[in-house]
């Protein structure tokens, strides 16, 4: 038996757009005749325009949303011996980049309504050697974060937002990113603003942090081969920078798009019995970068949608402390909400260009799965 390609992708690159592929083929003809690859005009010019669209004071290009991670916890002072807590529903990548300075992630429990770490699932976490916490604004749901930011307070310790997957949100009108100590964000390809390419950011309202990070990222030099801390190459390549500068301009109209199209999917699953995800509370925001929905069934919903030509996917299948990679420190903590999760969820496709037409085979699909199931139950 063949398996059919599906009709219907779970996302779309930017070869599926032809005018933004001419677009952006011109940027890198643009790059590669001025030679900036590294540092430069691309990537000082991206930062001002990324720092804008966040609000944000300060926002450093790097190498990838995790090296982004690492870097902000280490300007932060984060390392060997720390304590940082951690959803364990979220990529592997928030918890590597804590193991990656030296420190250990805690992982915690997350809101079995919305599937995002709160407050509740942090406060009995913290300890004396807790440094810092990492609220995930997964799927580009915003995470309940004043109540966090309160109690990292009375705590002592940072808050890093990862907003991997939340470029552009807004929680009580201000950008996801900019209300914890330093925000993170991804460019990987398929995140919501996508580079050709591993890139990253960290935004900042302190200029100290933020000067920290430019240090890491290029060997800890200023200037050239003075090298007065131990750093890496992770810096944001220039090819990435233009192409990110290009493609910013259409971000907000792209998750309008994601909203309009989720709004459509979640108003019409409604009534299937699929279990749809709390959307965040007053204040709060979703930017959609997966639509995510659950069922005792899911391993079949995604057969009978692959039969049909309609891509799906598990985000996560296995949450972080169960990964053979991070099992043995965890130390077989049980995890409820994040375990059943991994075994309920199934992403839907949704994404900017996504037509009418596939859009209304994804709804019918789920449709005839869900009647099949209430006539067998019946
Ligand atoms: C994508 C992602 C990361 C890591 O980003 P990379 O650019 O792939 O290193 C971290 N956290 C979350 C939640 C992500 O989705």
């Amino acid at each position: 038996m063949t398996v059919a390609v599906p009709d219907v992708p779970l996302a779309q690159m930017d070869a599926g757009d032809p005018e933004l592929l001419a677009r952006l083929l011109g940027v890198v003809e643009e790059v590669a005749r001025a030679g900036a690859f590294t540092h430069g005009r691309y990537v000082d010019a991206f930062e001002a325009s990324f720092a804008a669209f966040c609000e944000a004071e300060h926002a450093v290009g790097v190498s990838s949303g995790t090296a982004a991670l690492a870097m902000a916890l280490r300007a932060l002072g984060v390392g060997a011996g720390d304590e940082v807590i951690v959803p364990a529903n979220s990529f592997i990548a928030t918890a590597e980049a804590v193991s990656a300075v030296g420190a250990v992630p805690r992982f915690v429990d997350v809101d079995a309504d919305t599937h995002l770490v709160t407050a509740a699932d942090v406060a009995p976490a913290i300890g004396p050697r807790t440094r810092a916490v990492i609220p995930v604004h997964l799927f580009g749901a915003t995470v309940d974060l004043d109540p966090i930011v309160a109690l990292a307070r009375r705590a002592g310790i940072a808050v890093v937002e990862d907003a991997c997957q939340a470029h552009g949100a807004r929680y009580h009108g201000r950008r996801a990113g900019t209300i914890g100590d330093a925000g993170c964000f991804s460019f990987y390809p398929a995140k919501n603003l996508g580079a050709w390419g591993d890139a990253g950011a960290v935004v900042t309202r302190d200029a100290e942090v933020a000067d920290r990070v430019r240090l890491l990222r290029s060997h800890g030099e200023r200037p050239r081969y003075h090298h007065r801390v131990i750093g890496s190459t992770d810096r944001l390549d220039g090819l990435q920078a233009a192409i990110l500068d290009a493609k910013l301009p259409d971000l907000e109209d792209r998750t309008r798009e994601r909203q309009r199209l989720a709004g459509v999917l979640r108003a019409r699953l409604a009534d299937t019995g699929l279990d749809l995800p709390a959307l965040p509370g007053p204040g709060g925001d979703h930017v959609f970068h997966l639509l995510v929905v659950r069922t005792g069934d899911r391993d079949g919903l995604r057969a009978h949608l692959q039969a049909r030509g309609i891509a799906s996917g598990i985000h996560y299948p296995t949450p972080i402390h169960r990964t053979p990679a991070y099992a043995a420190l965890a130390g077989g903590v049980h995890l409820p909400v994040a375990e059943r999760l991994a075994e309920e969820i199934c992403t839907l496709p949704l994404f900017p260009g996504m037509t009418h037409h596939q859009l209304g085979r994804v709804i019918g699909a789920v449709h005839d799965w869900t009647d099949t199931q209430a006539q067998a139950a019946a």
